[in-house]
C-alpha cells in the first residue's frame, strides 16, 4: 500500500486542515535544540483519544512509523521525524482538555497535550498545587513530561513525573486504548504497567491522558540566593538545609560562576543580587503555616550557615517578585547558553557525597585534554542531578568545536559519571543523542530485557523507531 494511500486515509478521517504535509512544518520538524533536523511524510494532528487510535491502527496497516510530539522542547532529539521523510510526525497538541479534577481525592485526569503550565493553572485554580516544574512549562506538555519521565526543580520534595502520575490511557502499536486512568494510590493488580510508559519516549505507546496527584497549596514559600565558596561547602549546606527544613525545602539548584556569567553576558536587563562567587545556590523553603514561620526556619538556617563558614553572603527574596526573579536567573541559564553557541550538554545524575570530586577530577581532566573550555555547571544539586555543559573556547566557532571534540568531552565525562557509580542521563532522557552510549554502558541484561519489552508491545517497530534503544 502507498504513503498516497495511507495520507488519503488520515486525510478522510481527520479532516485535510489536520494532515499536513505541505508549507513550512519546520515547527515540528526542527528539535528545540536545533541539532535533529527532520523531515516528515505528515504533520497528523488527532483530537480526540479515538482519533489517535484510528491513526495508529492506520500507520500499523500501511507499516509507516510514527513519531510522538507534545511540545517539542525535548532535549535529546526524540520527538522529531527522521530525515526520511517516510516517518509521521503525530502532534498531540489538539488533546489538550482538563478531564476532571476530584479535590478531595487529590488527583486531576488531564489529556497529554495540556501544557504543564495550563495544568499547574488548573490545579491552582481549585486551591492545590500540581507540582512539576521546569524551565520549558509555557510549552511542554504533560505526554511529553511522561514520556521523558521529566524532573524539574521541585523533585527534592515531589518526586519527578512518574513519581506525580496515578494512571495512564495508552493508545498501544496496534491502535488500541488501554484504559489505565485511575486515581488510587494502591492497586496491586499485576504488572503495573503505567511505568513502563513513563519514561518510554515514546517507543512503547502513545500516553492520550493522565491521572495526576495533586497537593496542598503551601501557605507560604520563600526563596534565596545563598554564595558557597567550594561545591563541598554547597553539599554541606544542603545537608544543613534538609535537617533544619526538613520536607519544607522544596528547591535546592545551582549554579557555577560561569552559568550566571551568561546570563550576565545575554540578558543583562536580569538584576542579580549576588556579586559573582564560585558557586550560587538557590534554596526554596514552602511552608505550610505562615509567611512568619517560613521566615523564621529561612533565617535560622542562613544565619547557621554564615556561622558554619558554609556560605559567604545571602540574599532572601521579600517579595513574590524579587523570588521570581531568583528563579528566571536560574531558568535564563539554559537559554543563555544557547545564545552563547551550540553547546556539549551532560545531563547526568551522581550520588551528591560524590558530587564535589567528580566535578574537580572531570573538570581537570577536560582542560587538561582541550585547554580554555568553558565549564556551564548547573542543576538541581538536592537531586543530586548536574547539568554538567561544555563550551567551546572563547572565540571558538562552536559547530566546529563540536565536530572536532564531542565524542572526547563525551567519553572523558561518561567514564567519570560510571566510575562514580552515576547515570548518564537524569532527566533528559535517551532519544537519539545517547541511544549509543546507553547501548554502551547500560547494564547488558538491562538493555536485553528492555530489547523484549520493547519487541513484545510494539513487534513492527513503528513507535519512534531509531529512539532510545
Ligand atoms: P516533546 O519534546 O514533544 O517529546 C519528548 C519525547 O516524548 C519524545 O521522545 C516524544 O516522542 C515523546 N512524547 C511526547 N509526547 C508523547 C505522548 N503523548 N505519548 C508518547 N510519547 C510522547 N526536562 C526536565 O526533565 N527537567 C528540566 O528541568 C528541563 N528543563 C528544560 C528547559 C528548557 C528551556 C527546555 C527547552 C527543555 C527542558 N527540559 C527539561 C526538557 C523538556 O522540556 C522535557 O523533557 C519535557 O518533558 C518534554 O515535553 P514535550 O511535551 O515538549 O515533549
Ligand atoms: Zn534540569
Amino acid at each position: 500500500m502507498s504513503t498516497a494511500a495511507l495520507l488519503q486515509a488520515l486525510r478522510a478521517e481527520l479532516g485535510a486542515a489536520q494532515v499536513l504535509s505541505e508549507g513550512d512544518l519546520s515547527a515540528y520538524e526542527m528539535d528545540w535544540r536545533r541539532r535533529y533536523p527532520g523531515r516528515a511524510l505528515a504533520v497528523v494532528r488527532p483530537g480526540s483519544t479515538a482519533e489517535v487510535a484510528s491513526v495508529m491502527r492506520q500507520c500499523a496497516a500501511h507499516g509507516v512509523a510514527l513519531v510522538p510530539q507534545g511540545g517539542n522542547t525535548g532535549l535529546v532529539g526524540g520527538g522529531v521525524p527522521d530525515a526520511s521523510g517516510r516517518q509521521i510526525l503525530l502532534s498531540l497538541q489538539r488533546l489538550n482538555k482538563v478531564r476532571a479534577i476530584d479535590a478531595a481525592n487529590l488527583t486531576m485526569t488531564v489529556e497529554a497535550g495540556c501544557v504543564l503550565q495550563a495544568v499547574q493553572q488548573a490545579a491552582a485554580a481549585q486551591g492545590l498545587l500540581f507540582p512539576l516544574s521546569l524551565a520549558a512549562e509555557g510549552s511542554c506538555t504533560i505526554g511529553g513530561n511522561l514520556a521523558t519521565n521529566a524532573g524539574g526543580t521541585a523533585v527534592l520534595r515531589y518526586g519527578n513525573a512518574r513519581d506525580l502520575c496515578l494512571g495512564l490511557e495508552v493508545v498501544t502499536a496496534q491502535g488500541e486504548v488501554l484504559q489505565g486512568l485511575s486515581g488510587l494510590r494502591k492497586d496491586n493488580t499485576g504488572y503495573d504497567l503505567r511505568h513502563l510508559f513513563i519514561g518510554s519516549e515514546g517507543t512503547l505507546g502513545v500516553i492520550t491522558a493522565a491521572t495526576l496527584k495533586l497537593y496542598p497549596q503551601p501557605a507560604a514559600r520563600m526563596t534565596a540566593l545563598a554564595a558557597c565558596d567550594t561545591l563541598e561547602a554547597a553539599v554541606a549546606l544542603l545537608g544543613l538545609a534538609q535537617a533544619r527544613a526538613g520536607s519544607g525545602l522544596t528547591g535546592f539548584e545551582l549554579m557555577n560562576r560561569f552559568s550566571l556569567d551568561l546570563v550576565r553576558r545575554h540578558f543583562a536587563q536580569l538584576r542579580q543580587p549576588l556579586p559573582p562567587c564560585p558557586w550560587t545556590v538557590l534554596l526554596e523553603v514552602s511552608d505550610t503555616e505562615s509567611e512568619a514561620h517560613a521566615r523564621g526556619v529561612f533565617e535560622g538556617l542562613l544565619e547557621s550557615a554564615l556561622e558554619r563558614g558554609l556560605i559567604d553572603d545571602a540574599a532572601i527574596a521579600e517579595t513574590l517578585e524579587q523570588s521570581h526573579a531568583m528563579w528566571h536567573l536560574r531558568e535564563s541559564i539554559p537559554l543563555a547558553q544557547a545564545e552563547e553557541g551550540l553547546n556539549i550538554k551532560h545531563d547526568i545524575a551522581l550520588p551528591i557525597s560524590l558530587i564535589p570530586q567528580f566535578v574537580a577530577r572531570t573538570d581537570a581532566a577536560l582542560q587538561a585534554a582541550i585547554p580554555g573550555i568553558r565549564m556551564v555547571d548547573f542543576g538541581h544539586l538536592g537531586d543530586g542531578n548536574l547539568h554538567y555543559n561544555v563550551q567551546a573556547p572563547e572565540g571558538f566557532d562552536a559547530a566546529a568545536f563540536l565536530r572536532e571534540h564531542e565524542p572526547a568531552v563525551n567519553r572523558i565525562v561518561f567514564d567519570a559519571v560510571q566510575a562514580h557509580g552515576g547515570s548518564i542521563s537524569a532527566e533528559h532522557g535517551i532519544g537519539q543523542l545517547k541511544r549509543e552510549e546507553l547501548a554502551e554502558r547500560k547494564d547488558p541484561v538491562a538493555l536485553a530485557l528492555m530489547r523484549s519489552i520493547k519487541q513484545a508491545l510494539d513487534p513492527q517497530g513503528l513507535l519512534n523507531p531509531g529512539r532510545l534503544i
